[in-house]
């Protein structure tokens, strides 16, 4: 009979231990924030008229599924008209600084960013990047330099960092530098599975991962192909293991570069490869409840103005007020658990105590 007993009572304990477990899960969620994961996708200078060229000319966007709209002020510490590194800064750390800095106040100081809190809390972290991933908008959530230049010393800060994985360009920050190091090995010897083209980063599916799939920038759009929203879905299979939920930032990079160039057939090919992230987003926060998908700009660049064009034909014609960036405010697009936070006009800086607040991190 005991030894009928004995097995008897660990399963009946086992029993009572699920039944608490699931017990106090319930009443957790009344009272803690809903949301589990994030993911921030930036359009980089990507402002209204950004937007609505791509909604013309590819006869709808997927960002129009969004629940909630607001409006972010993007001026810096030391600017009317924010560059992309204080623009990154203001928005991953809640800290505006000077044009130019990277993770650090307008002090120098390091100033965490919420991707830091994410990993400090258990959460498993992630950036995708359609250029370097050295590059001002997602070293910003990484790394902390004075300077956004300082490139080969945020591949140095991304190997000693607590990212679960990135995705990008920029290979040459960390295997061709002028210190002769090799942040390759680096990388392998922290863990990371460094993969070097598409095919490899597909194939992972658990663990860290640094991919970096260019020596500087992956190619305008339409030619890198299916790099940004496979990237996207690559992560999200990566970072959906972690049963605390993530934090993954997305960059739509060069949105911004053809704004520059003051091209408006370039911002909307950039628009709707952009838009093709948002849809791999907006299908995983569908299928995973206590997702927060959140899209917005560091700034507008170009002062571009629809002065023309067809909703029938997609045909949009552009004048430009600047090849620079301009100070107007950018859309906040957001959509799932929490996204009523985002509607409203607010700084830049907000958007990291909205998500902070909305994941219950103690600052
Ligand atoms: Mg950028
Ligand atoms: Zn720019």
């Amino acid at each position: 009979m005991r030894k009928i007993t004995f097995p008897l009572l660990i399963v009946l304990s086992l029993i009572l231990v699920q039944c608490s477990t699931s017990k106090s899960t319930t009443s957790k969620t009344t009272e803690t924030p809903v949301v589990e994961n994030v993911i921030l996708l930036i359009g980089d200078g990507m402002g209204v008229s950004q937007v609505y060229s791509g909604i013309t000319a590819n006869n709808g966007l997927n960002l129009e599924k969004s629940q909630y709209v607001g409006l972010s002020k993007t001026y810096s510490a030391s600017s009317y008209i924010t560059d992309s590194a204080a623009g990154g800064t203001a928005i991953a750390s809640g800290t505006k600084t000077n044009n130019g800095a990277i993770g650090v106040d307008a002090k120098g100081n390091e100033v965490k960013s919420i991707l830091e809190y994410a990993a400090e809390n258990g959460l498993s972290t992630g950036v995708v990047a359609s250029c370097a991933i050295t590059h001002a908008t997602p070293a910003s959530f990484v790394a902390h330099q004075q300077n956004r230049n300082m490139q080969e010393e945020i591949a140095v800060d991304f190997v000693n960092s607590a990212v679960t994985l990135f995705i990008g360009g920029g290979k040459k920050y960390f295997a061709e530098r002028s210190d002769n190091a090799n942040l390759m090995d680096q990388l392998k010897d922290k863990g990371f599975q460094v993969a070097l083209d598409m095919d490899a980063v597909k194939k992972t599916t658990s663990g860290k991962l640094a991919a970096l799939v260019a020596d500087e920038h992956p190619s305008t759009y339409p030619d890198r192909g299916e790099f940004l929203p496979e990237s996207v879905q690559a992560a999200l299979n990566i970072l959906d293991n972690n049963s605390k939920g993530f934090f993954l930032i997305v960059e739509g990079s060069q949105i911004d570069w053809e704004s520059h160039d003051n091209n408006a057939a370039g911002v909307v090919n950039e628009m709707i490869d952009f838009d093709r992230a948002i849809k791999v987003a907006f299908d995983y926060a569908d299928s995973n409840p206590g997702t927060l998908v959140v899209i917005t700009a560091d700034h507008e660049t170009g002062g571009m103005a629809l002065t023309g064009g067809d909703i029938k034909t997609g045909d949009v014609k552009a004048n430009w007020g600047t090849t620079g960036h301009t100070s107007v405010m950018v859309p906040v697009f957001s959509y799932g658990a929490g996204s009523e936070e985002f509607a409203g006009i607010y700084e830049n800086t907000d958007i990291f105590s909205k998500l902070m607040n909305l994941y219950g991190f103690e600052k």
